[in-house]
C-alpha cells in the first residue's frame, strides 16, 4: 500500500513525523509537505505561479522520503500524486489543533485529503487538540493513531474520513457526524503598538454540544471518526426550489 502524508503546519511539524512513523507500519510512505505553516489555508490552490518541490531530510522517520512544497496542503497532494506514482490514500496531519464542526470548512488538514477524493484516491484527515497544557503529546497519541489505521486503511468503502482525538487517553473509538449548529470563529479587534486599529479572526470555545457530533464525542474522550462527501448539494433545497420554482 503506498501511503501519501500531508499536512497544512508545514513539513517541520512534530505531528507528521508522528504519523509518518505509524503509517510506515502499513505500507510504504513518503511525505510532501508545505514549506511553511498553512493552517486555515483551506482547499487553496496556487494557480498563479509555478511550484517547487525540494527534498527535504527529515528526522526521526527513517529512510522515509519527505519533499516540501512552497503551495497549500491541496498543492502538496497534487504534486505529491503526480510525482509518486499509484498512491492507494492521503493522510494528513496529525494537525496541531482540532478540526471539528464548521471549522472543516477553513482546514488545510482536511483539505489535502479532500484534494485526494478529487483525484479519485482516498483521504483520511488525523488532528489533535492544542490545549494551555501545550502541544499534543504524540508519543501517548501513537497507539490510537495506530488503532484508527488499522480500522479505516482496508476501509475502501470510506473515501473521506475526518479523525479527531481527544485531548487525554481516549476511551474508545466513535463514529460520528459533523457538528454543524454552533460556529465557533470570531472577530476580535484590538490594537498595534502604533494605536492603528487591526482585527484578528479567532475562535470561541463552543460548550453546547450534540449528542453523536464529533465535538460531543472528543469532549467525551472518544476518538470522533466522521465519513465525510464531497457533494454539497442541499438535496432537500433541491427538491423545494424544483417545486417552488419551476423552470421552463
Ligand atoms: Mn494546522
Amino acid at each position: 500500500m503506498r501511503i501519501l502524508i500531508a499536512n497544512d503546519d508545514g513539513i517541520y511539524s512534530p505531528g507528521i513525523c508522528a504519523l509518518a512513523e505509524v503509517a510506515a507500519k502499513f505500507g510504504d510512505v513518503r511525505v510532501v509537505a508545505p514549506d511553511v505553516e498553512q493552517s486555515s489555508a483551506g482547499h487553496a490552490v496556487t494557480a498563479s505561479r509555478p511550484l517547487s518541490y525540494k527534498r527535504t531530510p527529515l528526522k526521526g522517520i527513517g529512510s522515509i522520503e519527505a519533499y516540501r512544497v512552497n503551495g497549500t496542503p491541496a498543492d502538496c497532494v497534487a504534486l505529491g500524486t503526480h510525482n509518486w506514482e499509484k498512491v492507494d490514500v492521503v493522510l494528513s496531519g496529525i494537525n496541531m489543533g482540532s478540526n471539528l464542526g464548521n471549522s472543516m470548512w477553513h482546514s488545510g488538514t482536511l483539505a489535502a485529503a479532500k484534494q485526494a477524493v478529487l483525484l479519485g484516491l482516498r483521504g483520511i484527515a488525523l488532528s489533535a487538540p492544542v490545549t494551555r497544557g501545550g502541544d499534543p503529546d504524540f508519543e501517548q497519541l501513537k497507539p490510537s493513531v495506530e488503532k484508527v489505521l488499522t480500522l479505516l486503511l482496508p476501509a475502501n468503502e470510506l473515501s473521506l474520513v475526518n479523525v479527531n482525538f481527544p485531548e487525554k487517553e481516549p476511551r474508545g473509538l466513535r463514529w460520528t457526524r459533523q457538528s454543524v449548529r454552533h460556529y465557533d470563529g470570531k472577530v476580535v479587534p484590538g490594537e498595534d503598538p502604533m494605536g492603528r486599529k487591526h482585527f484578528w479572526f479567532t475562535v470561541i470555545p463552543i460548550e453546547e454540544t450534540e449528542e453523536g457530533t464529533d465535538r460531543w464525542a472528543v469532549e467525551q474522550g472518544y476518538v470522533s471518526m466522521t465519513p465525510l462527501r464531497l457533494d454539497l448539494t442541499n438535496e432537500q433545497e433541491l427538491i423545494e426550489a424544483q417545486s417552488h420554482y419551476p423552470l421552463g
